[in-house]
């Protein structure tokens, strides 16, 4: 399986200590550390104190499904997505994650019978996000497999649909594509969020998943929610992370819930707040100033592409606006036939098309990266255009 290729994939970044004088830009990872400037701005408002007699127990809540959710994230999760108005909450079991990376995993869990004669097989239409397959066959389960491209899923089997909109690496908004029976579909919603692209209608499937990691940019306290329709469901995830992990950091989720709660007071601007706090405002800002610089480097070549999306009013904001991905999917054009090496020779690390299941004459490129980096990045774009034409 070409997909799994990639499995000598490393998380961490790419070793490149002798050769580095400081000229290459890392741009592999989708680290979100553009939004550090925005929080350095709040100064205290989000500090977080806790006590070494606080948060000892393993427990929150026993009465709850997720006995390990704490009262004040999932307050601050519901608060948030009725404000934004991208998911529905109603009716809906909040599990939390470490990171959406585990719940991802607690999903597959609790989606796959145990008694079945065969794995479940685990889909998602390429380019997918380059994680999934790793994360899928890395303990070579016995309930689920990967099954590779949806759009080439032609199984009469039951199967799971990991529908990922707007979509890691290419920004498209998605819908389930196999569309057939026995499906059953799973929505990671990570970059659902306003400065990436136009709100239009609140999510409103089974199961969605959120992270603080795109959302607000806190990648390193690893959390992310499910919502989940089924108390079933919701229930087996619960136990595999009961299994996993024994629940999930009360420290992180404490945090989380002042960091949202701030985020949702930004927007409510109250009195010790202004205009200028709002998050969201700053995230949509900067990621338009990104996207135009960007768009504005390539327009000058006859090498690199971008796709184009389609304008929307976001019901959020207001602003009607194209996406604005958290990651560009460049394509070299022409000649080029390995865009990440291509870029490579030119000392910007990106991640290849070959990691998300589709040709090596694309790249995904982060757009989260400090201003300081992204800025050199754009240059050094435009740069390699004027030497090629
Ligand atoms: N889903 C998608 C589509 C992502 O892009 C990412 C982060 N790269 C994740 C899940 C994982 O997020 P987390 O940091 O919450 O584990």
């Amino acid at each position: 399986d070409s997909s799994l290729k990639s499995s000598s994939y490393s998380f961490l970044p790419t070793t490149i200590s002798a050769e580095d004088d400081g000229s290459i830009i890392n741009l592999d990872h989708g680290d979100p550390t553009m939004y550090e400037r925005y929080w350095q701005q709040m100064g205290d408002k989000t500090t977080v104190v806790i006590s070494g007699w606080q948060l000892i127990s393993y427990f929150s809540d026993i009465r709850k499904i997720c006995w390990f959710l704490e009262s004040e994230f999932a307050n601050a999760v519901i608060r948030l997505h009725k404000q934004v108005g991208n998911a529905l909450t109603e009716g809906r079991h909040i599990v939390v994650g470490t990171g959406s990376t585990q719940l991802f995993q607690a999903v597959l869990y609790a989606l796959c019978p145990d008694n079945a004669s065969e794995p479940m097989n685990v889909v998602s239409a390429a380019p997918f996000y380059s994680s999934y397959p790793l994360m899928t066959d890395y303990l070579k389960s016995g309930l689920y497999k990967w099954a590779g491209d949806a759009y080439k899923f032609r199984k009469d089997k039951p199967y799971i649909e990991l529908v990922t909109s707007p979509n890691n690496p290419d920004g498209s908004s998605r819908k389930a594509v196999v569309n057939r029976n026995q499906g059953m579909l799973v929505h990671d919603l990570a970059y659902y969020w306003p400065q990436y692209t136009p709100i239009s209608i609140p999510a409103d499937h089974d199961i969605m998943l959120f992270t603080v990691s795109k959302s607000t940019g806190h990648a390193g306290t690893r959390l992310g929610w499910a919502l989940v329709k089924d108390q079933e469901i919701a229930k087996r995830m619960t136990k595999f992370i009961e299994l996993n992990t024994i629940g999930v950091s009360k420290d992180s989720q404490i945090r989380a819930a002042k960091i949202l709660h701030h985020v949702a007071d930004s927007i409510d601007h109250g009195p010790e707040y202004q205009e200028t706090d709002n998050f969201f405002e700053f995230g949509y800002s900067l990621m338009a100033k990104r996207w135009t610089q960007l768009r504005a480097a390539v327009n000058r070549s006859n090498i690199f592409s971008l796709p184009s999306f389609p304008s929307g009013t976001c019901s959020f904001s207001g602003h009607t606006f194209e996406s604005q991905p958290a990651f560009a999917w460049l394509k070299c054009e022409g000649e080029i036939e390995d865009c990440e090496s291509f870029l490579r020779s030119h000392k910007i690390l990106t991640r290849g098309g070959k990691h998300f299941g589709v040709g090596a004459e694309y790249v995904r490129i982060s757009m989260m990266d400090r201003d300081g980096i992204f800025d050199r990045f754009a240059e050094r774009l435009s740069t390699i255009n004027s030497q090629v034409s």
